[in-house]
């Protein structure tokens, strides 16, 4: 008899397990709370694979011999904990892909800048004439390219807390992770201790031949380290001090050291800038030091990379003012970083859906950088208490088209206007790149 799998979420990661699965001779039925996008429903139907929509049948979900969860459901829901309960595997995507997959994988997470990091990754590897693809949370699923049988030599693969919770027995021949900040604590009982762990969890089962890359300066990173037992090759890279082994920077240059040998990268030919970015430059260039790339091909690769859409990206310059679109800045880390690298007086557009934010951590870098801010949100009260006394112009916007207007009647010559919201687009906007999408509109219709 077939082994019975379920599928809880009908997303990319869910819709690519049900594939794999049923490539690989389970029984597999989706189920999804929600309603399923078109193009999936169409997939599944064309698969033979069974789902539902808007309903979790219980009798079908209690069948399963194995759950695969979508990262989007939370652990401490009722129907996951009666499945821990009745003693039924729950497990992420990914671990479900690992059981199959035969291609060595690069395992990328953090708070901030994984897509980044990843998609450096993939382009360094890319120009160095490695086979390689790219999934996880970065578009398509692990298991969708493992059930279409593409088992390149390497996958570079982008994972999110949520994907890692549900791993247990999945490797990753090589880990970076890249910081930890606070973010999504709703799902982790408000305890960083237990994002932290979340986190730690890229560097589960890997072994002598494996390698383990972290920011050497992050203080959570810092702090959990040695509470583990590593048999892996650990590699930092930091910007505060000089390792033997790992990445380092002086005032103008990046440097790679690994096994005796040595490259370095001026820092202005780094295709991205600011601090945060070296930072990724850095984790990229030791992966490809790693596979052994040619130095003249990683410089290159560095210098020539285009940098991900909605993350610091330039749109417009109008009237010698810059417009700068960092929609994807959903936290306070990455607004911090993105001001950090500011070097004009910035009309800082932000605000949206709060998760939480202490907007203290950024009072410091938003005095010394920011003339106006607006606030975009439903609600803005917290972001203008916040920043009362702290900049010295506060206005409000309901629309992106209002906050463009607003942002250039204050703006002058050598000003940028910069969206880095640190809070989620849901309030105003469909999404991040929704939003980002109506910023680089309105911007060029100016
Ligand atoms: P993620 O995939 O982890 O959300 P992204 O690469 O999409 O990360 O970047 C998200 C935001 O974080 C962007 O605003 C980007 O400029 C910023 N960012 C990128 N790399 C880092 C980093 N290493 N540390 C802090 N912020 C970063």
């Amino acid at each position: 008899m077939k082994k019975k799998l379920v599928i809880l979420g009908a997303g990319e990661s869910g819709v690519g397990a049900a594939l794999l699965g049923q490539v690989k001779g389970w029984e597999v039925f989706v189920s999804d709370k929600g309603s399923i996008a078109a193009n999936y429903k169409a997939e599944l139907d064309n698969a033979n694979i069974a789902w539902e929509e808007n309903t979790h049948t219980l009798d079908k979900i209690f069948a399963a011999d194995e759950i695969v969860k979508s990262p989007g459901i939370p652990e401490h829901i009722t129907l996951i904990k009666e499945l821990g309960v009745r003693g039924i595997p729950v497990i992420s995507e990914i671990e479900f892909a690992g059981k199959y997959n035969t291609s060595k994988t690069i395992c990328i997470t953090g708070s901030n800048g994984k897509t980044t990091t990843t998609m450096l990754v993939y382009h360094l590897l890319k120009d160095a004439g490695v086979d390689v693809e790219m999934c996880g949370n970065i578009g398509v699923s692990l298991a969708r390219l493992v059930a279409e049988e593409r088992q390149p030599e390497w996958f570079v693969i982008e994972l999110s807390s949520f994907q890692l919770d549900g791993m247990y027995t999945f490797k990753a021949d090589i880990a970076l992770l890249l910081n930890i900040t606070p973010d999504h604590l709703d799902r982790y009982d408000h305890k960083m201790t237990n994002y932290i762990k979340s986190k730690f969890r890229i560097a589960l089962n890997q072994g002598v031949n494996d390698y383990f890359i972290y920011c050497a300066d992050d203080p959570n990173i810092k702090r959990e380290l040695p509470k583990h037992i590593f048999s892996s090759n650990l590699i930092p890279f930091s910007q505060k001090e000089i390792y033997k082994k790992g990445a380092y920077s002086t005032s103008d240059e990046m440097i790679v050291k690994l096994n005796n040998d040595s490259m370095s990268v001026y820092l202005q030919e780094l295709a991205l800038q600011g601090r945060h970015n070296l930072y990724n430059s850095m984790a990229a260039g030791i992966v490809a030091r790693v596979l052994n790339i040619k130095k003249k091909i990683i410089r290159e690769s560095l210098a020539s990379f285009k940098g991900a859409e909605h993350r610091l990206e330039k749109v417009v310059s109008v009237r010698g003012i810059d417009f700068i679109n960092d929609s994807k800045a959903t936290n306070v880390n990455s607004t911090w970083y993105a001001l950090e690298c500011m070097t004009k007086p910035v009309i800082w557009i932000a605000g949206g859906t709060d998760k939480g934010n202490d907007y203290t951590e950024l009072h410091q870098i938003a005095k010394s950088k920011v003339k106006a801010l607006i606030c975009l949100g439903v609600d803005n009260s917290k972001l203008i208490k916040s920043f009362t006394n702290v900049v010295p112009v506060i206005k409000e916007a309901n629309s992106m088209e209002e906050a463009i207007k607003k942002a250039y009647k204050l703006g002058k010559k050598d000003d940028v206007v910069l969206l880095s919201p640190a809070c989620a687009s849901f309030d105003l906007f469909n999404n991040y790149m929704d939003r980002g999408e109506q910023f680089k509109k309105y911007a060029a219709e100016l």
